[in-house]
C-alpha cells in the first residue's frame, strides 16, 4: 500500500470488482446480439429478395401483358411490394419494356452486377448514395439454354432494418449502464450486510481492554464463516483472560511467598533489637535469618529459572545425549536417598539422544528426583529409568512415597502449588520445582505426567533427535 494513498474497504473492493466484470459481460453480450441480430437481419433480407427474384424468373412474368403482369406481381410480393423495388433488363443492362411504368427506375446497375450478369451470376450489393434511401439490391440473370435472356433486379429499402438494429443499440445503450448501475447498488447493500457482523466484532474488540477480558463479541447466529470467526476471537479472548489471571495469580503468589520470609526476618530482628543481648543470642537470630535469607535466594533463583525456560525459543538446540545424563543425575539421586534413608535404584537405561539444553533437562530431571525422595518416607525406594516408544525417550522417576491423589494430578504443575505446605516448607520447597520441570520439557516439545498409585511415578516424554 503507498503512503497517504486509504486503502479501499473489501466492501468497496468488492463492488468495484464484481461491477467492473458485470460491465465486461454485459458489453460483451450487447456487442455479440447486436451483430448476431444484425447478420441475421441482412440474412432475411437477403432471403426474401432472392425469393422474390426467382419467383419473377420463374412466374414467366415478363412475357405477359401488362395488366396481368401487374396482378401477379401483386400477388407474389404481397403488401410489402411498396417497400421493394423490381426492374427488368435485357442482357445489356437497357430497361426492357420502355412502355411499362417506369417502376423501379431508382434502381442503378452497378457495372460490377453487369459485368457478373453477363456471365450468368447473380450480384447481392448494398446501395447507398448521398441523399438516396439506402438498398439492397439482387441482380439475378435469366439463364436459357445457356444464353443470358434477361435480368431481373429486385431492390429494397434497408432504411426499417437500419432503424430496428439503430433502436436495439440504443436501447443497448441505455440499458446496460442503468442495469450495472443497479447490480452496483444492490451489491453494496449486499456487502454492506454481509461485513456488518465484522464491524460489530472490530467494534467490541476494540473496547475489550486487558482489564476486561471478561467481555466477549456478539455471535451472529449465522452458522457461516462469521459465526466461526467470533468463535475464533471468543476462543482467543478466553485463552488471553486464563493467561491474565495465571499472570495475576503468579504476582501474587510469588510476593506471599516472598513476604513470608521477609517478614520471619524483619520479626526476628526486631526482637533481637528491642533489648542488649548476649553474643550468642545474636548468633542465634543472625543464623536463623540466614537461613531466611538462603531461602529467599533460592526462590528468587527459581522464579529466575522458570522465566528463564518458560522464554522456550532462547534454547539451545543441541543433541543431548541422554544416557549418561540420566547415569549423573542417579549419582547425586543416590546421595540425596542416603541422607534421607532411602535407596534409589536405576532400571532399564536405553541409549537415546534429544535436543536441546542438557543443563535445562538436567534440572528437570533433578527435581524429580528431589521429590521423589523428598516425599518418600525413610526406607521407601526411588527408581529411574529411561526407554524409547514411538520417536520419544521416556525419563521415568517412580518413588514408593506418599503419592499425588488423582485430583491434583494436573494442579500439581502449577507455580506455588504445594499439597502439604508444612512438609514443603520444612523441606524448603518453594513450590516452584515442577513448574520449572513442566516449562522446561514444553519447551523442549515434550510432556509431563503423574501416575499415580502406590507412591507416585513422573515420566517425561521428548521427542528423539533425527539420527545424524
Ligand atoms: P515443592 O517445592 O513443594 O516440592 P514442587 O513444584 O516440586 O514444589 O511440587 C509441588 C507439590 O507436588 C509438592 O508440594 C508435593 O505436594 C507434590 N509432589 C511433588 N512430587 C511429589 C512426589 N514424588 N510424591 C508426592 N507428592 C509430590
Amino acid at each position: 500500500m503507498s503512503p497517504g494513498r486509504p486503502a479501499l474497504s473489501i466492501r468497496t473492493r468488492l463492488t468495484l470488482w464484481y461491477t467492473g466484470i458485470l460491465l465486461v459481460i454485459l458489453v460483451a453480450i450487447g456487442a455479440l446480439s447486436y451483430s448476431w441480430l444484425r447478420r441475421t437481419v441482412h440474412q432475411d433480407l437477403d432471403a426474401s429478395l432472392l425469393a422474390v427474384a426467382r419467383a419473377i424468373r420463374d412466374s414467366g412474368a415478363a412475357e405477359r401483358p401488362e395488366s396481368e403482369f401487374e396482378l401477379l406481381l401483386r400477388d407474389l410480393l404481397g403488401p410489402e411490394m411498396y417497400d421493394k423495388f423490381f426492374r427488368l433488363l435485357d442482357p445489356e443492362g437497357r430497361p426492357r419494356a420502355p412502355g411499362r411504368p417506369p417502376r423501379g427506375n431508382a434502381l442503378p446497375l452497378s457495372a460490377g452486377a453487369r459485368a457478373r450478369a453477363a456471365r450468368g451470376e447473380s450480384t447481392l450489393e448494398t446501395l447507398s448514395g448521398p441523399g438516396a434511401e439506402p438498398l439492397r439490391v439482387l441482380t439475378l440473370p435469366i439463364v436459357r439454354t445457356g444464353r443470358v435472356v434477361e435480368i431481373v433486379q429486385v431492390g429494397m429499402s434497408i432504411r426499417r432494418a437500419e432503424s430496428l438494429l439503430d433502436r436495439y443499440r440504443h436501447t443497448l445503450i441505455v440499458m446496460i449502464p442503468l442495469g450495472v448501475g443497479l447490480a452496483a447498488l444492490g451489491g453494496a447493500l449486499i456487502a454492506r450486510a454481509a461485513f456488518r457482523p465484522v464491524d460489530e466484532m472490530t467494534r467490541t474488540a476494540r473496547r475489550i481492554s486487558a482489564e476486561d477480558l471478561s467481555r466477549r463479541v456478539e455471535r451472529p447466529g449465522t452458522g457461516d464463516e462469521m459465526e466461526r470467526l467470533a468463535e475464533t476471537l471468543n476462543g482467543m479472548l478466553a485463552r488471553l483472560e486464563v493467561a491474565f489471571a495465571q499472570t495475576r495469580r503468579f504476582a501474587a503468589d510469588a510476593a506471599h511467598e516472598l513476604r513470608t520470609p521477609l517478614a520471619a526476618l524483619r520479626g526476628g530482628i526486631e526482637v533481637a533489637l528491642r533489648a542488649a543481648r548476649a553474643p550468642e543470642e545474636y548468633r542465634r537470630v543472625l543464623a536463623s535469618s540466614l537461613e531466611e535469607v538462603e531461602r529467599l535466594i533460592r526462590l528468587a533463583e527459581d522464579l529466575l529459572l522458570l522465566s528463564r525456560s518458560s522464554a522456550g525459543p532462547e534454547i539451545t538446540r543441541a543433541p543431548v545425549d541422554l544416557e549418561p545424563l540420566l547415569l549423573d543425575i542417579f549419582d547425586t539421586a543416590a546421595r540425596l536417598g542416603q541422607a534421607a534413608g532411602v535407596s534409589v535404584r536405576i532400571d532399564t537405561v536405553t541409549a537415546a539422544t534429544a535436543r536441546g539444553d542438557a543443563t535445562a533437562l538436567r534440572r528437570a530431571v533433578l527435581n524429580l528426583v528431589e521429590n521423589a525422595v523428598k516425599y518418600t518416607p525413610s526406607g521407601g525406594k526411588v527408581e529411574l529409568g529411561l526407554t524409547t516408544a514411538d520417536g520419544t525417550a521416556v525419563i521415568a522417576v517412580s518413588d514408593t512415597g506418599i503419592g499425588v491423589p488423582r485430583a491434583d494430578a494436573e494442579r500439581i504443575f502449577e507455580a506455588f502449588v504445594r499439597l502439604d505446605t508444612a512438609r514443603a516448607r520444612d523441606t524448603g520447597g518453594s513450590g516452584l520445582g515442577l513448574a520449572i520441570a513442566r516449562s522446561i520439557v514444553i519447551a523442549h516439545g515434550g510432556s509431563i505426567a503423574v501416575e499415580t498409585g502406590a507412591g507416585s511415578r513422573f515420566t517425561i516424554r521428548l521427542p528423539l533427535a533425527p539420527p545424524a
